[in-house]
């Protein structure tokens, strides 16, 4: 059911759900038959990372496979900060939630005796990834997922508007603002709802490259954050080391699997840089790579792909997609190296949720890519956020479904940001070059001062909206990765390349936290700002 935008003003809601990606479809879904209204910025379909996912998921559901294995495995990559009984609670749904999935008409590919067929992926023990016509997971579970959400009439859904803020009463949730996306005259809607549940996505777009849509801007994590929501991680952020360079914004990706087949990294004078950096060269951990690449890219070297020997005249037949992303810049990856970069494509840092997805504020919920579960630590396993996405879609409707939740009395009279809600493309493309310079593969204590010092004034003299709730999330990474002085995982400090033993815990942060951070930076030291942040 798609809803008239005019009602809006009109209605209030009893659960309000913001993205459709794989975590807010499926809650959706599993909410039914109870009324639901979905909001997507993007007609659904677009706008997601869900669909743009090559690999699959996880899932310990092969003979001889364990999730207490897949659990060790989680453990092992994150850096030493994943919750290990999240980790396992994770493992041990995920046979449950691709059974869901089977049953919602997810084609799963199997094996010749009917079995689920797994693949591998880096740092997995065993062969645990299901796919889809091998790599077309995203596409096939989002379009199941549309096609049974739009068949339910229990979910109202709204789609081209952007979520902008939570209002709240006394710490609890009590209406979303919402404003027509790509339409700088539009004026802000409220809905009044007492169950607000965010599944917008990650945070790709604030950087200069990403392997993620426009719509994964961090604005879900702002606004849970302006609202007073404690935030978790921020500052871990997942860098695929092999974007594809040829002037595409995002960027498309060279998945891992090429390496696999023997491809390897050269810089511009045909050097297998990687060999010198790690025993497993090119496929050596995916935060290593990345900055292997980095760092020839910054000694001006650059960086490439050279899939010419190993795959030659079989790149178009094997890698379908990336042949054609190369193709249609004028570049044939059978004969020519590809230029590579590399790009954020995952948050594991979010919106901090205990094992039910609920929030610290009342009414608020969060699942999938927005939200901080635990299980990832400073580094994510391949193929385990879209299990975390699905494990907890499923929990939150539980949790809601299971709870009396009374309606707002009356539809909230105040906007919380009467402002215009216009981006305006110089400056956002100068927050993303910010982060890309600063807050990216590589960070240091000068370079981060200066991010969040410029996010902070951005975040408190934007006059776009849109613009403010970017800022206000890049603050949050960038103050966090200025607060760890340490190397962890995915951050990485020049300054402070070691892990330190006394650091091994997760951050927990607000907003309040990280503008005390951008104060002391501005006005003190910044040795004062370090007790901020906790
Ligand atoms: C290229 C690529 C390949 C990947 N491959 C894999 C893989 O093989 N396996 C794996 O496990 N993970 C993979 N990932 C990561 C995984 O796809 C994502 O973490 C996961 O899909 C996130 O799902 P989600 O539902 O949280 O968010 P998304 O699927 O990103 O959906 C977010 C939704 O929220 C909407 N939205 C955002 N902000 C707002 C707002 N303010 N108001 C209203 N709507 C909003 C968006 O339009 C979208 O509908 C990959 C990611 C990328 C980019």
């Amino acid at each position: 059911m798609t809803s008239n935008i005019h009602d809006l003003t009109r209605t209030t809601d009893d659960v309000v759900i913001v993205g459709g990606g794989l975590a807010g479809l499926f809650c959706a879904l599993k909410l039914a038959p109870r009324p639901v209204t979905l909001i997507s910025a993007a007609p659904l379909g677009e706008g997601a990372s869900t669909a743009w996912a090559q690999g699959g998921i996880a899932a310990a559901v092969a003979e001889g496979d364990s999730a207490e294995a897949h659990a060790a495995d989680t453990v092992a990559v994150g850096g030493g900060i994943v919750d290990a009984e999240v980790a396992l609670g994770l493992a041990r749904e995920a046979g449950s939630r691709i059974e869901d999935l089977l049953r919602y008409g997810v084609p799963f590919d199997r094996d010749l005796e009917g079995r689920l067929a797994v693949g591998r992926e880096a740092a997995h023990s065993a062969r645990r990834i299901v796919h889809v016509r091998g790599d077309m997971a995203g596409k096939a579970i989002i379009g199941a997922l549309i096609d049974a959400v739009r068949k339910t009439p229990s979910i109202r859904l709204i789609e081209g508007y952007v979520a902008e803020a939570l209002l709240t009463e006394d710490g609890a949730v009590t209406a979303l603002q919402l404003r027509k996306a790509r339409d700088a005259g539009a004026r802000p809607l409220l809905i009044a709802s007492r169950a607000v549940v965010l599944a917008t996505g990650g945070i790709g777009h604030l950087y200069a490259v990403t392997t993620n849509p426009q719509e994964a801007s961090g604005l879900g994590l702002a606004i849970a954050a302006r609202a007073g929501a404690v935030i978790a991680d921020p500052e871990f952020v997942q860098f695929h080391p092999t974007a594809i360079m040829v002037g595409r914004d995002p960027a498309p990706l060279a998945t891992e699997a090429l390496r696999g087949e023997g491809a390897t990294l050269i810089n511009d004078r045909g050097e297998r840089f990687m060999l010198a950096a790690h025993p497993l060269a090119e496929l050596a951990p995916r935060d290593i790579v990345a900055r292997g690449v980095f760092a020839e890219i910054a000694a001006g070297r650059g960086a490439f792909l050279d899939a010419r020997q190993a795959l030659g005249a079989r790149f178009a037949e094997k890698f379908p997609t990336v042949h054609a992303s190369c193709l249609a810049a004028g570049l044939d990856p059978a004969l020519q190296p590809i230029p590579i970069a590399p790009a954020a494509h995952y948050h594991m840092g979010g919106i901090a949720v205990d094992r039910r997805g609920r929030s610290s504020l009342e009414g608020l919920w969060a699942g999938g890519e927005v939200s901080s579960t635990g299980a990832h630590g400073a580094n994510r396993l391949a193929s385990n956020s879209l299990l975390e996405a699905v494990v907890y879609a499923a929990r939150i409707a539980d949790d809601i479904a299971g709870q009396e939740i009374a309606p707002p009395a009356r539809v909230p009279a105040a906007l919380v940001v009467p402002r215009n809600g216009e981006l305006p493309a110089a400056s956002e493309r100068s927050l993303r070059a910010t982060m890309s310079a600063e807050v990216g593969v590589v960070r240091d204590g000068e370079g981060l001062a200066d991010a969040v010092r410029s996010f902070a004034a951005l975040e408190h003299d934007a006059g776009s909206v849109a613009l403010r709730n970017m800022a206000t999330t890049a603050l949050l990474v960038a103050a966090s990765a200025w607060s760890r002085r340490e190397s962890r995982g995915a951050h990485c400090r020049a300054d402070y390349p070691n892990e330190d033993a006394a650091r091994a815990r997760r951050t927990m942060t607000t907003l309040d936290a990280a503008r005390d951070v951008a104060a002391a930076l501005t006005t003190s030291a910044p040795r004062n700002a370090q007790a901020m942040i906790a």
